[in-house]
């Protein structure tokens, strides 16, 4: 069964969740289904094949996908957590989120400079969230080469705030 597939039978909607008139998408349904999680990390894992060194995960739902597709590939894992977590010297970057503003935070010095790095997360939204990854990932000295989320927002238009890097979606919404 594909991914896709997976993914539109299992997916939860909650309106308004967290605030009113908002429709959350729970994906940890998906999640918690073996067979699910598997094709979603193999799709990610080969779409983006023998193009990146490290596989970075945005707290919280991305260090799920992060760990799978680094064990699939092989590869480093990178955690970009939420602002305040991270000890020694950091490089944090704010955005604004579809509800509220937010921070994320990434330790220097973990890989190689130049390390090609792929960015996961559950859900496409804004693009907030990605973008700012994305600055970070380019300020510690790596090369974002793509993007690989389970659940893009496509009415949102994260896309126009990630440029060219390609960017691989198992459904869009
Ligand atoms: P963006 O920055 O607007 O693209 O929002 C993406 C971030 O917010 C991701 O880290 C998601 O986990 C979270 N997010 C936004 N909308 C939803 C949703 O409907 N369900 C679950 N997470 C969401």
């Amino acid at each position: 069964v594909p991914a896709a597939q997976h993914v539109h039978t299992l997916l939860a909607s909650y309106p308004d969740f967290p605030l009113p008139g908002i429709l959350f998408r729970d994906l940890n349904p998906v999640f918690a289904d073996a067979l699910a999680f598997r094709a979603i990390i193999d799709e990610l894992t080969e779409r983006y094949r023998g193009q990146f060194d490290a596989v970075a995960g945005i707290e919280a739902r991305g260090f799920l996908l992060a760990a799978g597709i680094g064990y699939a590939a092989g590869c480093a894992v990178l955690a970009v957590r939420k602002g305040g977590k991270l000890p020694g010297t950091v490089l944090a970057e704010e955005y604004d989120l579809e509800y509220g503003s937010a921070r994320l935070e990434l330790e220097v010095g973990q890989l190689p400079a130049g390390s090609r790095v792929l960015i996961v997360d559950d859900v496409l939204a804004t693009g907030g969230t990605v973008a700012a990854t994305a600055r970070l990932i380019e300020r510690a000295g790596y090369t974002m080469v793509g993007v690989g989320v389970v659940l893009e927002l496509a009415d949102l238009d994260g896309r126009s705030r990630i440029g060219d890097t390609p960017v691989h979606t198992i459904i869009s919404l």
